[in-house]
């Protein structure tokens, strides 16, 4: 599962509504969910 913040086009591990998997709070607006590649290389999204 992905969520992806809109303003800056990132694609995250995580889900709308919890946490990346680098710890941001994806429960404002800006955080939608999404089928994209995650393209964070934070540690806790990067495979
Ligand atoms: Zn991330």
């Amino acid at each position: 599962m992905a969520v992806k913040n809109t303003e800056t086009g990132e694609v995250h591990k995580g889900y709308k509504g919890g946490e990346t998997g680098c710890g941001f709070d994806t429960s404002a607006s800006h955080w939608v969910s999404s089928n994209e590649r995650i393209t964070c290389d934070k540690d806790g999204c990067k495979n």
